[in-house]
C-alpha cells in the first residue's frame, strides 16, 4: 500500500508541476511500448491518477470511497472506476477481470488515453457516461493469474460452481444469486463491491475484455472472438427482453467496422475475426447482467441490460507480470482499442440497431463456433432454465421517503417506476399509517393527478387512499424509450405527532398503450413500503426566527418588513435577517395572514399566536 501512496503523491506532484508550466493539461505520450513490460496494475493506477488530475471530464474514485471499507480486492488493494462524460447512456466497460488477460487493457487505456487528450475524439462520446475498469482483479493482476484469493477466514461452505479454487477464485463465475442451493455466489469482496456499482449506475449496456488462447479458422490465426455469454440459441437468452437481437446487432455491428482495421494490423487477406464457443455461464457478469439479479436485495428492480464480450488472441501467459510486450501482442491488444471505440459509437448513433441480428452468424467463418447442444463444460448450471427472468418485463414502483421528516417542512413520499415506456396511466392504492394529516398529491416529469386522493379509513389510525395519475405533458405517452428510474409523483402529508410514519404501496398498475410494443402485463410492486422517522414537528409560521418560540423577537423581524407588498420584485428575495439556524427569512415569509401585504393585521395574527 505504501507503493501505491508514493506514486500517487508522486504522480499528483508532476501534475502539478506541469499544469503550472502549460496553460493547459499536457500529456506525457502515454503510449505502449515493444520491448518493455507489458503496462502492471501499478502502472495502470498512475496512468488513472494522471488522467483523472488533467481531465475535468473524467473522474477516478474507488469503490471504497464511494460504498465503503468493505469494497476493496481480496488483499486490500483499491478497486478503480474511471467516470467519462456525462451523458445519457451509461455504459460500463471493463479488462481484465481475469487477472492474467493483460492485453485487454494495454488497448482499453489507448482509447480512455485519446478520450483524455483528444477533444474532438471525445466530442463523439458526449451522449455517453463510461464507466471504465481497467483492472477488474488487482489481486490476480499482480500476481499474474487468472481468480483472486479469497481471504482463509471467508472460505465458507462449498466452492461454488465453476468458480475454480480459493486460491484461484473466478470473479467471471462469482456473480450468482444464490437461488438453485447450489453452493453459495458473491463469495469475494471484489464481486459484492462491483454489484454495488452495477445496481447504483444502472448501466444501459455491458463490454467484457477477454483473451482467448489461440486458434485458427481455415488456416489463419483467429485474433478476435466475439461472445455472448448466454448461449443464443439456448433456453434463457431468448427469454430475456430483446436482448438477444441487441447483443447480436451489437457483435455483427462492431465487427463490421473494425474488420479493415483488424485485417490491416496483422496483414492477412482473410477475416480473422470469429464467433466465441456458445457458452451459458450465468455466474459470469455477461450473463448475470442480462439476468438482472437482486442479490441482498441490492438490485430491487432487478436491473438488467444487454452485455457482450471480446475476446483478443492469446494464451493466458501472455499476462505473466513483466513480461515484455512483443510486436504481435500490441497488435492484439490494438483490436480491443479498436472494439472499444467501435462499441461506443455504436451507443451514440443507434446504428447498430438497424443491423439484422441474424447477420451475427455471418461472422463465424469456421463454423466451429454453434454446437447443436451446449456441453455441460460451457454451463454452469443444470439442466433447466435456472431463473425465472418472468420479472424482467413489465414496469416496476417503489415508493421512498426521507429517513428523518419534519425537520423542515412537509413528510414527503415519493413515487417512482422503472422500466416504463408510454405509459398513459398509473393507478395506485395505499395506506398511510403515522402522526399524518393529508395534503395531497402532485405529479412529476408530466403526470397529474385524475382527481384528489380518495380517502377511506383502514383502522387503527391508518388511512386507505387511491388515486390515478394520468400522463397529461403533450398529447403523447409518458417516456418514448424504457425509464430506468423517473419520479413521477410526490405525497405530501402535515406531520401531526413524533415517532414513525409508513405509506406502503398495496395495489400499483401502468396502462400503456394497447395494441403496439407497449404491454404491462405485470405490473409489480418492488419496494413497497417507505418509512420515515418524524424528529421534529413542523415550525410555526409564526416562529420566523425558528426558535420554537412565537415571541417579541419574531414581532422585531415582522416589522424590518412593514410596508412591502407581493408587487415589489424583492418580495421573496429580499432578505433583512437570517433566522436562528442561518437561514434567510424574506419578506413574504412575514405575510403570515397571505394578503399580499405586511401591515398591522399580520403584526396582530403573530401577537396572538404569541407561545410565552
Ligand atoms: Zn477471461
Amino acid at each position: 500500500m505504501k507503493r501505491i501512496k508514493l506514486q500517487r503523491q508522486l504522480a499528483c506532484w508532476l501534475v502539478v508541476i506541469a499544469m503550472a508550466m502549460a496553460p493547459c493539461a499536457v500529456f506525457a505520450d502515454v503510449k505502449p511500448v515493444v520491448g518493455e513490460p507489458i503496462w502492471s496494475w501499478y502502472s495502470i493506477v498512475d496512468q488513472m491518477i494522471e488522467i483523472d488530475a488533467a481531465s475535468d471530464d473524467i473522474e477516478l474514485f474507488t469503490l471504497e470511497e464511494k460504498y465503503g471499507p468493505e469494497c476493496t480486492s481480496e488483499a486490500g488493494l483499491p478497486l478503480y472506476v474511471l467516470k467519462m462524460g456525462s451523458g445519457e447512456n451509461i455504459i460500463w466497460i471493463q479488462a481484465q477481470i481475469h487477472g492474467n488477460e493483460k492485453l485487454t487493457t494495454v488497448g482499453f487505456m489507448e482509447f480512455i488515453w485519446q478520450y483524455a487528450e483528444d477533444l474532438a475524439f471525445r466530442a463523439q462520446f458526449e451522449d455517453l457516461t463510461i464507466y471504465a475498469i481497467p483492472v477488474y482483479n488487482p489481486d490476480g493482476s499482480i500476481r499474474g493469474q487468472r481468480g483472486t484469493v479469497v481471504d482463509p477466514s471467508r472460505r465458507i461452505g462449498t466452492l461454488p460452481n465453476g468458480t475454480g479454487s480459493w486460491t484461484n477464485y473466478d470473479l467471471n463465475r462469482d456473480w450468482k444469486a444464490n437461488v438453485r442451493g447450489e453452493g453459495y455466489a458473491f463469495g469475494a469482496k471484489e464481486s459484492v463491491a462491483y454489484y454495488l456499482l452495477f445496481c447504483d449506475i444502472m448501466p444501459d449496456f455491458m463490454l467484457d475484455l477477454h483473451h482467448q488462447g489461440t486458434k485458427t479458422t481455415n488456416g489463419w490465426p483467429v485474433t478476435m472472438t466475439f461472445g455472448i455469454s448466454l448461449y443464443v440459441d439456448g433456453e434463457t437468452l431468448p427469454f430475456i427482453k430483446d436482448y438477444r437481437a441487441r447483443e447480436m446487432q451489437m457483435q455483427k455491428y462492431v465487427h463490421d467496422q473494425i474488420l479493415p482495421d483488424v485485417k490491416g494490423l496483422f496483414g492477412y487477406p482473410n477475416p480473422n475475426i470469429d464467433l466465441y464457443t456458445a457458452i451459458d455461464i450465468y455466474g459470469g457478469l455477461t450473463s448475470a447482467v442480462p439476468l438482472g439479479i437482486n442479490y441482498n436485495g441490492l438490485n430491487p428492480y432487478n436491473h438488467s441490460c444487454p452485455a457482450v464480450f471480446y475476446e483478443n488472441e492469446q494464451q493466458h501467459n501472455g499476462g505473466i507480470p513483466h513480461a515484455n510486450l512483443t510486436e504481435r501482442w500490441a497488435n492484439v491488444a490494438r483490436q480491443n482499442y479498436f472494439g472499444v471505440t467501435s462499441f461506443c459509437k455504436a451507443i451514440v448513433s443507434g446504428e447498430y440497431l438497424s443491423v439484422d441480428p441474424e447477420t451475427y452468424w455471418d461472422i463465424n467463418y469456421g463454423a466451429s463456433s454453434r454446437p447443436a447442444v451446449i456441453s455441460a463444460g460451457n454451463r454452469d448450471w443444470n439442466p433447466a432454465i435456472p431463473l425465472d427472468v418472468s420479472n424482467l418485463n413489465g414496469v416496476r414502483a417503489g415508493i421512498k421517503a426521507d429517513a428523518v421528516s419534519g425537520i423542515e417542512g412537509d413528510v414527503e413520499y415519493t413515487l417512482e417506476i422503472y422500466g416504463a415506456e408510454d405509459v398513459l396511466a398509473l393507478e395506485l392504492e395505499f395506506v398511510i399509517d403515522g402522526p399524518l394529516a393529508g395534503i395531497g398529491v402532485e405529479g412529476i416529469n408530466g403526470f397529474e393527478p385524475m382527481a384528489d386522493i380518495f380517502w377511506t379509513y383502514a383502522g387503527s389510525g391508518a388511512w386507505k387512499g387511491a388515486v390515478t395519475l394520468k400522463y397529461e405533458a403533450g398529447d403523447s405517452t409518458g417516456f418514448s424509450k424504457p425509464t430506468k428510474l423517473a419520479d413521477v409523483a410526490k405525497f405530501a402529508f402535515a406531520p401531526t405527532g413524533l415517532g414513525d410514519a409508513a405509506m406502503k404501496l398495496t395495489s400499483f398498475r401502468a396502462v400503456g398503450l394497447e395494441g403496439e410494443t407497449t404491454r404491462y402485463l405485470a405490473s409489480r410492486i418492488a419496494i413497497p413500503e417507505a418509512l420515515t422517522t418524524i424528529e421534529q414537528l413542523v415550525w410555526s409560521k409564526y416562529d420566523l426566527n425558528k426558535d420554537n418560540s412565537v415571541d417579541a423577537l419574531d414581532l422585531g423581524i415582522m416589522l424590518l418588513y412593514c410596508g412591502f407588498n407581493s408587487d415589489s420584485p424583492d418580495w421573496d428575495t429580499l432578505v433583512k435577517v437570517n433566522d436562528s439556524r442561518g437561514r434567510p427569512v424574506t419578506a413574504s415569509m412575514c405575510d403570515v395572514n397571505s394578503d399580499g401585504v405586511i401591515d398591522m393585521l399580520d403584526l396582530i395574527d403573530l401577537f396572538i399566536h404569541y407561545t410565552k
